[in-house]
């Protein structure tokens, strides 16, 4: 079987920066990534380039920033009032805000964003709301583990089972 549209693919790869070679993740022997393909979300241009392969077989190929995780935008960098991260004394504890913690936050929407705080200044945080890959072109490199037929269930919930699958 090769991969396509509704099989549930298992690979192992290594991720690193096209540009400098430095490894950014890796799977581990016993901890493989498994997907639905062509359903989990899962970087499109990397399902473009191993469709078709089977088991066994090997890929290495790399995708340009901009059709990863795009490139920086300045926009997604804001200034936040220091109120903001207050604890429940009205202090902020820095141990936890600091400059280079990533923090969850929620946007006006209530949508979950990750955030790197910047800077800290008396009155405000600067943070970059910019996903960490952003602008960092990707190096894939790795083997295909197994390809089978996605079961009806796995379908209709939209991902994967089994042993390194989703679990309920
Ligand atoms: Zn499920």
């Amino acid at each position: 079987m090769t991969v396509d549209t509704n099989t549930v693919v298992s690979l192992h790869y290594k991720l690193t920066n096209h540009k400098t070679g430095e490894q950014i993740e890796e799977t581990s022997e016993n901890q493989p990534m498994e997907f639905l393909y062509g359903i989990e979300r899962i970087i499109p241009l990397f399902e473009e380039n191993i469709h078709g392969l089977k088991a066994g077989d090997t890929f290495e190929f790399s995708i340009p920033s901009a059709q990863a995780y795009g490139d920086k935008n300045d926009d997604h960098v804001a200034l936040i009032p220091i109120s903001v991260f207050f604890d429940e004394t009205g202090k902020v504890d820095e141990t936890q805000i600091k400059v280079g913690a990533v923090l969850p936050m929620t946007d006006n929407e209530g949508n979950h964003l990750r955030g790197t705080i910047l800077d800290i200044k008396d009155d405000t945080v600067t943070m970059d709301f910019n996903h960490p890959l952003a602008g960092t072109d990707l190096f894939f490199k790795g083997t295909i583990l197994a390809v089978r037929a996605a079961t009806q269930e796995e379908i209709s919930h939209g991902h994967s089972h089994g042993e390194h699958g989703h679990h309920h």
